[in-house]
């Protein structure tokens, strides 16, 4: 097996020379000021040994990535009865589409597109402020990452909720459907601030290291969830984690992942380490597109799939 520090570097270098870079979005203006040349990876082995390249420290907006934390939150509050109001395919479509809504009755395909991680936000507002269910988010990713400077990062929140039109529309047709308990404007308060969840990729990494583990965070000892819980959350990951591009990340990059507008996927090899890359250019289906290319460069160099022993 190489040198991973040496495959690590070699990637980071490839990756810092390239001009391909995708563009950066701009629908949340926030997230249109990040530099495109930046370029971070983390992986965090299960052993415990964490290698770092480039920007890996510096944080950034993680967008849908933190989806799988909601999710996971979700799940511990009503377990399975959650899938009675969120499906478990992909949608083939855009994470912000909203054409699959009215013919499956306000029921959206899955936890990862704008509208099943919304009824996810729904769910984790029950009983709550949106400022309670907003701390209850924040205060478990920095569980799971084991650092209390992870934070919301209150301008690009703003700057979403400020353009969000789109999310406001997903919410409100799903309230007509009678699947969102609360008004938009709450719901998606806690839906714009989790998204606004700003993370480094060593933090990120680290944050996921239970899903490789399965379950437990090796580090802190914690148990998180149930190893049958993290299987299927690294199941989601595999088949929507990309949106319309999940199908191509499976194929290429062959573990499971979750990717966000702000340029970062959080990759799981199970028994093997979690990892984060940050890229800030996007693909044609808003994933990051350094950051799938070194993901698969990086997979095809250690020889980590899911798909082999
Ligand atoms: N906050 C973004 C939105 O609602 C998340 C999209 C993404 O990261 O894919 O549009």
């Amino acid at each position: 097996m190489p040198e991973i520090e040496a495959v690590l570097s070699d990637i980071a270098a490839e990756m810092a020379a390239r001009a391909d870079r995708g563009d950066v979005v701009t629908y949340i203006p926030q997230l249109g000021k990040v530099d495109p040349r930046k370029f971070g990876l983390t992986i965090a082995m299960v052993d415990g040994r964490v290698f770092c390249a480039g920007d890996a420290d510096e944080a950034f907006s993680i967008q849908s990535i933190s989806k799988v934390f909601t999710l996971t939150l979700a799940l511990g509050k009503i377990g399975d009865s959650l899938w009675q109001r969120v499906g478990r395919e992909p949608s083939g479509n855009p994470f912000n589409s909203i054409v699959q809504l009215e013919q499956e009755r306000g029921i959206p395909r899955n936890p990862f597109i704008n509208p099943g991680a919304i009824v996810v936000s729904d769910v984790l507002l029950a009983g709550h402020q949106p400022r309670e269910a907003i701390g209850e988010i924040l205060r478990f990713v920095q569980f799971l990452a084991d650092d209390e400077t992870v934070f919301i990062d209150h301008e690009v929140a703003a700057s979403e909720r400020a353009t969000g039109f789109r999310n406001f529309a997903l919410a409100n047709y799903m309230r007509s459907f009678g699947n969102l308990e609360h008004a938009a404007e709450l719901t998606l308060g806690v839906y714009f601030h989790h998204c606004a969840i700003a993370m480094t990729c060593r933090q990120l990494a680290l944050a996921g290291r239970f899903l490789a583990c399965d379950g437990r965070n090796p580090a802190t000892g914690h148990s998180v969830v149930s190893a049958e819980r993290a299987r299927r959350i690294n199941a989601l990951m595999l088949t929507c984690g990309h949106y319309d591009g999940s199908g191509d990340f499976a194929f290429r990059v062959g573990i499971s992942g979750k990717s966000g507008v702000g340029g970062g996927i959080l990759g799981v090899v199970p028994g093997v380490a979690s990892m984060a890359v940050w890229s800030p250019g996007l693909n044609a289906a808003g994933n990051s597109r350094l950051g799938s290319i070194a993901l698969e460069k990086l997979a095809k160099a250690m020889n980590w799939s899911i798909f082999s022993p």
